[in-house]
C-alpha cells in the first residue's frame, strides 16, 4: 500500500505530490528522477502546511 503525501525538494523548495513506499523512501511519482533542479531528496509536508 502506497500513501500519497506532499513533498519538498530540499534543495529548491518545489512541491510535489509524491508518495511513501512500505520501507519509508518518499519520491515523485511525476519526476522519477528526482526534482526538476537534480536534487533527489524530499521531505514530506503536511497538507495543512501548504496552503494554495
Ligand atoms: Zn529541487
Amino acid at each position: 500500500m502506497q500513501n500519497r503525501l506532499i513533498i519538498s525538494c530540499t534543495h529548491c523548495g518545489t512541491v510535489y505530490a509524491g508518495r511513501v513506499r512500505t520501507n519509508g523512501t518518499i519520491y515523485p511519482p511525476t519526476a522519477s528522477k528526482g526534482c526538476r533542479c537534480g536534487n533527489e531528496s524530499f521531505v514530506a509536508v503536511d497538507p495543512d502546511s501548504v496552503g494554495s
